[in-house]
């Protein structure tokens, strides 16, 4: 297991979970699954180790792979403040 040390803006001990996180590649939105990182309990900070960090960078660089992957749809809607009142 990889010591993560402290969250950088609340000081609590990071626990290593795996996540799901979001990268926007050249207009395109790609979801990671079962990335490996330190997140904290308290504040919600996320933090990648260096090995971990270029591993993504070489899977986010794999158009290939990104192109076969399955895909999923996500809401997409504009930020309008009228519609929000009820
Ligand atoms: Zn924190």
């Amino acid at each position: 297991m990889y010591n993560y040390g402290k969250c950088e803006i609340c000081n609590t001990l990071l626990e290593e979970k795996n996540i799901q996180q979001d990268f926007w590649i050249k207009g395109k939105l790609v979801v990671i699954e079962n990335l490996p990182a330190g997140v904290c309990p308290q504040c919600g900070e996320k933090v990648v180790n260096g090995e971990v960090g270029e591993h993504i960078d070489r899977l986010l660089k794999d158009s290939n792979r990104i192109n076969k992957a399955p895909t999923i749809s996500v809401p997409f809607i504009k930020y309008e403040i009228e519609s929000m009142a009820v």
